[in-house]
């Protein structure tokens, strides 16, 4: 059965998108079936694979609420056991959308699993990209996935907004879905050389104590250039020490999940 991840973090701009492209990527190179869903209506995870928005025959949006089969709308990407669920932002109206239907939180679950039961061959990694609001569409990621990664950027406010995304994810463990877990924080854009960085780092491991990833994610030239290129960095700049991290990182998720 494939591990479904939901990356998510209400804040904007801490890394879940350069996580989830990068991650995916990593996997995927690792011999893992992958589908990343970019659930973010920005569309970003999307763009940053090289999917043209413009020329898309279907996106997230017509799954969630066209009923619309994954299969007819999950792409290849360039990456050799990578898939996407592009979303462009029609998406934004699916969260509205979706507030008037009855299983309001189950949708991605159920157009999930029927596309996960449907495939010839299986996926082993689900990664689910999701927008920076606790919102439905996030609501809908977490009833849809049994992990939680959770990007904490080293900056001040890092453990700002955190209390809340736990509670939140504790409200859909114990009322939706009993099996979602926390799989683990990963700090991202750090920077050795700043003590904030040093002490946000230390900070959030004291409260969140062997649940914080080892490998950390630095601040890097080459990933942040990556998405403007649509390559993920094992592509953009296999050599970088961005792709070497997000490598690292991959070993890391494949040995948690066991
Ligand atoms: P989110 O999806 O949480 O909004 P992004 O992954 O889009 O965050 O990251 C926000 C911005 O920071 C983007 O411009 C991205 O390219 C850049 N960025 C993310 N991680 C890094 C990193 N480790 N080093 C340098 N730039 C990064
Ligand atoms: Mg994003």
């Amino acid at each position: 059965m494939a591990h479904i991840i939901a990356v998510t973090n209400q804040k904007g701009g801490v890394g879940k998108t350069t996580t989830s492209i990068n991650l995916s990527a990593c996997l995927a190179d690792n011999g893992k079936r992958t589908l990343l869903i970019d659930m973010d209506p920005q569309g970003n995870a999307t763009s940053g694979l090289g999917i043209d928005k413009e020329n898309l025959e279907g996106n997230l949006y017509d799954c969630l609420i066209e009923h619309v089969p994954f299969a007819q709308v999950v792409q290849k990407t360039a990456v050799k056991k990578l898939s996407l669920m592009p979303a462009t932002m029609d998406v934004a109206g699916a969260a509205v959308e979706l507030v008037t239907l009855e299983h309001r939180e189950q949708v991605l679950k159920q157009a999930l699993q029927a596309y996960l039961d449907s495939v010839k061959k299986p996926y082993d990694f689900v990664l689910i990209d999701c927008p920076p609001s606790l919102g439905l569409l996030t609501i809908n990621a977490l009833v849809a996935a049994d992990q939680v990664l959770i990007p904490v950027q080293c900056e001040f406010y890092a453990l700002e907004g955190l209390a809340q995304l736990m509670q939140t994810v504790e409200m859909v463990r114990s009322s939706m879905n009993e099996q979602l877990r926390l799989l683990g924080l990963v700090l991202t854009m750090f920077d050795g050389r700043t003590n904030l960085s040093l002490q946000v780092a230390e900070e959030v491991k004291k409260y969140f104590s062997g649940q914080v990833f080892h490998t950390l994610i630095p601040r890097n030239v080459r990933l942040g250039e990556a998405p403007s290129h649509g390559e993920p960095i094992t592509i953009y700049d296999s050599h970088s020490r961005g792709a070497d991290v997000y490598r690292k990182l991959a070993r890391e998720v494949i040995r948690r999940v066991g």
